[in-house]
């Protein structure tokens, strides 16, 4: 049986297709909904007919995370937004969050089907194909990436998972059973070079030539991309999603322009400005923070949901042959510090210290001095060296200007030898509050 793969589902020429699954989501919504009818309803919108179709959707209200975690209560675990019987749902994941409480996802046969198309076309982009070997590090189960899984198994790909917490292990997987592929955070793929490195271990020379990264903006970082490329001798490529909407919605293909959208059909997007809330065109460069619409799911589908990852768009074609827009992440709401009124995102101070070259590990702490988003300059950043590289005030200096010139940030850089800073298998916390006030 041939596999679906973005080319076989268009993104132009779809417009009318999801429109009336848009239509009839809504009409399911009013029905199903107890927090969508009250929502609506509070907008002055009382019918599925009243909401109109695609080209009004900005006209409605916005749903925000913690809008569906207050509507939680001791009969309502999930929350006031699921809108499918318990019986009909066949998986219920959890999403630890920023803030730590826990959130319930609970999908029903089709939603799971649904997305497992998704994540099979978004990782079919990234050159996942039978005849692969697949090494992965992430503790997928309870989470919602555990849906990639069944995209594996569908794509054919030997999959082999190894889990999180022994990079012992998962080094002997690579040298004995030979993955042409390597399934990791960014992070952790920068991490494991450097495990490498120490032990003599030439990676650059292992089977593995692909190394797709997930769950945080790192892959999409040019200085961090390059320096997993080279020490890998690997092409990096980079999948997102989110856990409200659909895991893996975009994923790279192998000319890595960013990463396309999988989830035609299924799931709409929008690009808003962060601040004012306004719907931005679909256009090449624009920027902005995405939001998501379900076209046809069940268990709890979700209406403009804010997702709080700023994105840049680029449209037309591709050499892949999927004409679906690409994205790249800037970085998270959740993540932006404003010092003196210019927004900066922890991930892309890392580029461009990053950027500065073998100087440098590419890890680094930003340590702000206050508990708020509003930073007074300078912002502390603790950076640290390469290998043997001894501390030098012109390259703090350099360092300073090159953050000043293309952030607009002034800071405070302090160098620190390499191997000071922590390491993860997971995501890096870019910014350090220890020292807050
Ligand atoms: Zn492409």
């Amino acid at each position: 049986m041939s596999q679906l793969s973005l080319p076989d589902v268009p993104w132009n020429g779809l417009r009318a297709v999801n429109d009336a699954a848009y239509r009839i989501q809504l009409a399911y919504l009013l029905d199903h909904s107890e927090f969508y009818r009250n929502k609506l309803a509070s907008a002055g919108i009382a019918s599925a007919e009243e909401a109109g179709g695609l080209d009004d959707i900005a006209r409605l209200p916005f749903t925000e995370k913690d809008e569906l975690r207050a509507s939680r209560d001791e009969n309502h675990p999930i929350g006031r937004h699921l809108a499918a019987p318990m019986t009909d749902v066949v998986r219920v994941y959890s999403t630890s969050g920023t803030t730590g409480t826990p959130s319930y996802i609970p999908l029903t046969s089709s939603d799971l089907a649904n997305w497992v198309e998704i994540s099979t076309r978004s990782y079919g982009a990234s050159g996942l194909a039978k005849g692969e070997r697949m090494v992965t590090t992430y503790n997928a189960g309870p989470f919602v990436a555990g849906v990639t899984l069944d995209a594996f198994a569908k794509l054919g790909v030997c999959h082999i998972p190894v889990g999180s917490g022994n990079t012992e292990r998962l080094m002997t997987a690579v040298q004995l059973l030979k993955p042409t592929v390597l399934g990791c955070t960014p992070s952790y793929a920068m991490h494991l070079a450097e495990w490498a490195d120490e032990r003599g271990v030439d990676i650059a020379a292992s089977s593995v030539d692909k190394i797709l990264v997930a769950g945080e903006p790192g892959g999409g970082e040019p200085a961090m991309r390059q320096r997993i490329e080279d020490a890998w001798g690997a092409r990096v490529t980079e999948a997102m999603g989110i856990g409200d909407i659909s895991v893996s919605l975009w994923g790279e293909c192998t000319h890595q322009n960013g990463m396309h959208f999988s989830g035609t059909g299924f799931v709409h997007f929008e690009l808003i400005d962060p601040e004012t809330g306004a719907s931005l065109p679909i256009e090449d460069g624009a920027e902005g923070e995405l939001v998501y619409t379900h076209l046809r799911h069940e268990a709890a589908p979700l209406l403009r949901f804010r997702s709080r990852d700023r994105v840049r768009l680029s449209t037309g074609a591709c050499p892949c042959g999927r004409d679906s827009p690409r994205v790249r992440c800037i970085g998270r709401t959740d993540d932006l510090l404003i010092v003196r009124g210019v927004n900066v995102f922890p991930s892309a101070v890392r580029d461009v210290v990053g950027k500065i070259g073998h100087g440098v590990s590419g890890v680094i702490s930003i340590r702000p001095k206050t508990k708020s988003v509003n930073q007074a300059p300078p912002l502390p950043v603790v950076v640290e060296l390469a290998k043997d590289v001894q501390p030098d005030a012109a390259l703090a200096g350099l360092l300073r200007k090159r953050l000043r010139d293309e952030l607009l940030v002034t800071t405070d850089i302090t160098l620190v030898p390499f191997g000071s800073l922590p390491r993860t298998e997971y995501k890096s916390k870019l910014v350090d509050w220890s020292e807050a006030e």
